[in-house]
């Protein structure tokens, strides 16, 4: 296949490749929200007062596109709280005192699988979501007809500088990443299971290639390093070639794409009978004193996450996740959530916002976005408020990734114009359907009038 990249090389900065994570002591207060997930919040089933051991449900899922949540500890309910979200929304918490003692759940038990429906409820019991970051219930992606499955693609790409704790899942538990693949090649009619690395891991690569060489169908992809290879489209298209449409889903070129440490999970759960309570995270960045990598239960405040490893400096900028698609954290009481797969605190210098200047119509930022977005123009239509050259220019297929932004020599901030711009453009939808529904119903009266006027 001749397939030409668009993205950007950015420094891999991946320092902790080597770092094999270390369990952090249990903290003394987890503070797990409801809102982790994509879609409706789960609800809480403990109240003020009970107690808790590791694995125990502590909320259901609050719908169908949701996840339960178990605890993370063993120790008692403090209370149920409002929080401040990175999203700026206000989500209820539930707030649990440790005991220290990581009491294991006595009721765990390992789920029975007998067939895909059965593979899908264990899933969705485990209370696991798309844990690369997009947090999408892992459940609701599986409860497609298998016979629409042709290649399962384990997302292994870990494109974003700095991060390494899928890399560390493949290389400290790629049996288990291995079982996943097994169980999914079971249920779904896939002919193909490919696991797409970045070149720039070379020991993870042989080690899946060794892991997975009895399993039919398994093949590893060595993809090259460039941001944003491990982006959904993106990772489609560089191992099966094929492009997903416009407003169309993975499953609709008969792919599924899942994370590797999203599979781990999902395979330890099936073996243990424990479902997600703790995560792998990347702890890095210049106000970092030794970066590292940790399991830390869900709901630690990345406070004590930081004391842990240690502070060169008072950090100025801290995110979760990447410097490329990293969120800012509201504030350092703000937990670990289940999708957090890196924090990074920064000083004081690479805090800086840089200083735009007008843009010089190089056309940089079109070469470097992968769906070959213009983001010059975007940024034009944002300007003007104008609803019908933003759908013409399809910001709506913006993945928010910022390779526009970090290649431009003007520094102008595109990708955070962009996702203003998605707002101009909801709104625009919404006008236009209303004005829609309007002379539709209009037209109707009209014709109601017309008939009974005969
Ligand atoms: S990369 Fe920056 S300067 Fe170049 S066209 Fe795009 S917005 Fe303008
Ligand atoms: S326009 Fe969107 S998808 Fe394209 S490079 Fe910029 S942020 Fe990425």
């Amino acid at each position: 296949m001749n397939r030409k990249l668009h993205g950007i090389h950015a420094p891999h900065r991946k320092n902790t490749a080597d770092s094999v994570p270390k369990r952090m002591p249990p903290p003394p207060v987890i503070t797990v929200p409801m809102s982790m997930n994509i879609g409706a919040p789960a609800k809480p089933v403990v109240k003020a007062g009970d107690l808790v051991k590791v694995g125990q449900i502590i909320a259901e899922a609050g719908g169908f596109m949701s996840a339960p949540i178990y605890s993370g500890v063993s120790g008692k309910v403090k209370k149920l709280d409002e929080i401040l979200s990175s999203n700026g929304r206000f989500d209820t918490a539930i707030v649990i005192e440790s005991d220290g003692q990581q009491t294991l759940y006595e009721g765990l038990t390992k789920p029975v699988i007998t067939d895909q429906k059965s593979f899908v409820d264990a899933v969705r019991t485990c209370g696991v979501i798309g844990l690369g970051g997009a947090g999408f219930p892992t459940s609701v992606k599986l409860n497609v007809d298998p016979d629409r499955v042709h290649a399962i693609i384990i997302n292994g790409a870990e494109c974003e500088p700095y991060i390494t704790s899928d890399t560390r899942t493949m290389m400290d538990n790629a049996d288990r990443v291995v079982m996943g693949a097994q169980l999914l090649q079971k249920y779904y009619t896939a002919d193909r299971i490919v696991i797409g690395i970045e070149d720039n891991k070379p020991q993870c690569i042989e080690i899946m290639k060794e892991a997975g060489k009895d399993v039919p169908g398994f093949e590893v992809a060595e993809l090259p390093a460039m941001y944003p290879q491990g982006g959904e489209k993106v990772l489609i298209y560089n191992t099966t070639g094929q492009i997903v449409p416009e407003g169309k889903l993975p499953i609709d070129v008969g792919c599924i794409v899942i994370n590797c440490t999203t599979l781990a999970v999902i395979a330890r759960y099936i073996e243990t009978g424990i479902p997600l309570v703790e995560k792998v995270i990347t702890v890095d960045g210049s106000a970092v004193a030794n970066p590292q990598n940790i399991i830390v239960p869900v709901g630690t405040p990345i406070r004590d996450v930081l004391n842990y490893v240690g502070l060169k400096t008072e950090p100025r900028k801290v995110l979760y996740g990447g410097p490329m698609m990293g969120i800012c954290v509201p504030n350092l009481d703000a937990p670990i959530l289940k999708n957090t797969n890196a924090i990074l605190a920064f000083d004081e210098k690479d805090a800086q916002d840089p200083v735009p200047t007008p843009c010089i119509r190089c056309g940089r930022c079109v070469n470097h976005c992968p769906f070959g977005l213009m983001p010059a123009a975007i940024e034009q239509a944002y300007n003007d408020r104008d609803g019908a050259a933003l759908k013409k220019l399809k910001v709506n297929l913006c993945m928010e990734c910022g390779c526009c932004s970090y290649g431009c020599p003007a520094r102008r901030p595109l990708v955070q114009i962009n996702k203003l711009a998605k707002a101009v453009l909801n709104r625009y939808n919404q006008e236009q359907k209303a004005l829609a529904e309007k002379e539709a119903a209009k037209k109707a009266a009209k014709e109601e009038a017309g008939v009974h006027g005969k």
